[in-house]
């Protein structure tokens, strides 16, 4: 990972690519979508440690194993970005498209307001 570049996310997207490639991550893109999804699972485990529901521990007796939601977050985001490394899709034009999609959404509800 090159800590002199600016983080965008163009660049984030390019350090997990040289990341995975550097541990040799070469799954498909059903695993990697699969992966992702355990993460997602993850982050709703820890999130129930910190909400007090569950306690953390090492899986036996029902106690978490994953109690870091910011960790989770950031396993969901780093495996979001390998699939679309994997898929050679460009995140920072996607989010862009998302932005636009949301904008119009916001505009239309609030034209249907007035
Ligand atoms: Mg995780």
């Amino acid at each position: 990972m090159d800590e002199t570049k600016q983080k965008t996310l163009k660049n984030l997207q390019k350090d997990v690519k040289d990341c995975a490639e550097s541990f040799n991550f070469d799954w498909s893109n059903y695993v990697q979508y699969i992966h992702l999804v355990e993460e997602v699972a993850e982050l709703g485990e820890a999130l129930t440690v910190e909400q007090g529901d569950r306690k953390a521990g090492s899986g036996e007796q029902a106690l978490a194993d994953h109690t870091d939601p910011k960790e989770e977050l950031g396993d969901i985001l780093f495996t979001t970005l390998q699939l679309a490394n994997q898929l050679n899709v460009n995140m920072e034009e996607v989010m862009r498209e998302t932005f636009e999609r949301y904008d119009g959404k916001l505009k239309k509800l609030k034209e249907s307001s007035t």
